[in-house]
């Protein structure tokens, strides 16, 4: 772990009152443990397996994020704890993580996750289908989840300009919807953007919340897991 690093963003986000999603996937309880030691209490994984394993492994007063694609067939085992899931990306995926909510007699905080990025391979709503979604009966219905902002991942690439007019436009996104489906509702106020290599210019467009990983953790070797 960095602690540097960890102390160094400490420091930026405290001037634009934005919080840091420590993206601990792939690596060890050791190393979530150091920086939870360096006072960090969110985390975010983004598989299922790894996030309920390191949930039993860890002190229990770490808030877990889901940052990944979730299959509605696994929200079952991360409903009992989980803190935000920032990856919604279907009106099927909301109702199943509602009726697990429910299950469990709690109300699930989650994001809805837009497609902004020029590559094919990343997951996320449309704008329009994330407006559908919201003008729809079944989700107008839904009592155990409650959707507290937008989740986006940029292009992996060198060309900040591009970079930040897709941060951009998920800011334009974020205000449009708030006033047209959450003007009195305080708690849709989030907006996850922002990793290792963007942080900043997501910073510059208005994120709350980063998620940041091989910035603290160092580099990742997927081929040890
Ligand atoms: C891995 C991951 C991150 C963190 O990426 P780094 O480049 O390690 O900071 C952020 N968001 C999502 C969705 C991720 O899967």
């Amino acid at each position: 772990m960095n602690k540097e690093a960890y102390e160094t963003l400490t420091e930026e986000l405290k001037r634009s009152g934005a919080r840091l999603i420590a993206v601990s996937k792939t690596k060890p309880a050791e190393d979530i443990l150091q920086l939870y030691n360096a006072g960090q209490r969110l985390f975010g994984e983004n598989t299922v397996q790894e996030l309920t394993v390191k949930q039993q492994q860890l002190p229990k007063d770490i808030k877990w994020h889901l940052i990944g694609h979730l299959q509605t067939n696994k929200v079952k085992y991360i409903a009992p704890f989980v803190s935000m899931i920032h990856s919604v990306d279907s009106l099927k995926l909301l109702t199943e993580i509602n009726k697990q909510a429910q299950k469990q007699n709690r109300v699930i905080d989650c994001l809805l996750q837009i497609h902004i990025a020029c590559e094919e391979s990343k997951y996320g709503l449309d704008p329009i289908v994330a407006e559908q979604l919201l003008n729809s009966e079944v989700y107008k219905a839904l009592q155990h989840v409650r959707i507290c902002g937008l989740m986006g991942i940029a292009t992996n690439t060198d060309n900040e300009a591009q970079i930040e007019s897709e941060f951009a436009g998920l800011q334009h996104l974020f205000a449009d919807l708030k006033e047209k489906h959450f003007g009195d509702k305080d708690y849709f106020k989030e907006l996850s953007m922002g990793m290792s290599s963007d942080y900043r210019l997501a910073l510059k467009h208005g994120a709350t919340m980063i998620r940041v990983g091989s910035m603290l953790f160092g580099d990742r070797n997927y081929n040890k897991v």
